[in-house]
């Protein structure tokens, strides 16, 4: 029964092209409040030395107990008037005006995979679309479920059994990247997925300008540590792409990329009209001008997409 209650920790192959040939990069960052409540034990961030996907070697496959405790009401940090303002609402607005961009009918079934506190969920109903959400935290799915009224699956996507081609629109914001086996993830959204519907799908890009610069410093001053996976320490992210991963996933998963674009960083926040955007903090004195230029040079920390599915190529999981 013990098995049960704690993480299992496996060698893995590369999740997206099968290969196990990888370099070592470093440890990653941990988040100490979790040491006392999880047997989190040592792990390396890894990189496929042929396709280039990041991942965490050994995985954790975290227990059903271990879930509950990752993922609970401390999980969002307190936020800034600002960033509040762009997470829950100016990201979730500007994202569903492009996927009404590229339906071109009537949108009804919208899922938030990974709904947290259902952000994504709120605009599309605002929207009038007829909306569900999913996420392995029971706490979150109860959370969404109290103060939205929404139907909120509160487990693994897989094990919620939606019917076939059920979904206009799956959105995908900033989870995969916590899931250890993101390819069966995707092929799940494949299935639900209306053949003529979109997934709007966000990751964190770990060839970014400050990942980069990161490691260069971490290099020079011997560090064993990596900050590839950041800024979400371990346990939280677990595996990491850059464009060229993720479009190789989406290919073999049998999705076409619609529209890709690398974003998130201080010229796109003032975009928006969030001046309060700024250098509040020590670290962000050295870190936001190289937020900036990433984003200038097409290297900012986030990838967002939007994949609709291949209708010439089924989700082989080959690649
Ligand atoms: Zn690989």
């Amino acid at each position: 029964m013990a098995d049960k209650k704690r993480a299992v920790f496996k060698r893995v192959p590369c999740d997206i092209c099968g290969k196990d040939d990888f370099e070592r990069l470093g440890r990653p960052k941990i988040s100490m409040k979790f040491l006392p409540v999880l047997n989190l034990k040592e792990v390396f961030i890894v990189r496929c030395k042929h396709c280039g996907f990041y991942y965490t070697q050994p995985m954790p496959f975290w227990s059903p107990e271990d879930i509950q405790n990752i993922y609970n009401s401390d999980y969002f940090p307190e936020m800034s008037e600002w960033w509040k303002r762009f997470k829950t609402k100016v990201n979730p607005q500007r994202r569903l005006d492009v996927v009404e961009q590229c339906v071109p009918f009537k949108i009804s079934g919208f899922l938030e995979v990974g709904c947290g506190l259902g952000y994504g969920l709120e605009e599309a109903m605002r929207r009038g679309w007829d909306v569900y959400g999913q996420d392995i935290s029971s706490f979150f799915a109860a959370e969404v479920k109290e103060k939205l009224g929404v139907d909120a699956f509160p487990g693994q996507l897989e094990e919620a059994n939606y019917p076939e081609r059920f979904f206009d629109v799956v959105y995908v914001d900033s989870v995969l990247e916590h899931v250890p086996q993101p390819m069966k993830m995707l092929k799940e959204i494949r299935r639900i997925l209306n053949p003529e519907g979109v997934a709007y799908i966000t990751v964190t890009n770990e060839d970014a300008l400050i990942n980069r610069f990161r490691s260069f410093v971490f290099k020079s001053l011997l560090r064993k540590r990596s900050p590839i996976l950041s800024p979400f320490s371990y346990p939280f992210h677990l595996i990491g792409f850059t464009e060229a991963t993720f479009r190789k996933a989406c290919e073999i998963m049998g999705f076409e990329v619609k529209r890709l674009v690398i974003c998130a960083g201080a010229n796109e926040w003032r975009k928006y009209g969030i001046k309060e955007v700024g250098i509040s903090r020590i670290p962000n004195i050295v870190y936001y001008p190289i937020y900036a230029l990433g984003e200038r040079m097409g290297e900012g920390i986030a990838i967002e997409a939007v994949v609709s599915p291949n209708l010439n190529q089924p989700a082989s999981g080959k690649p």
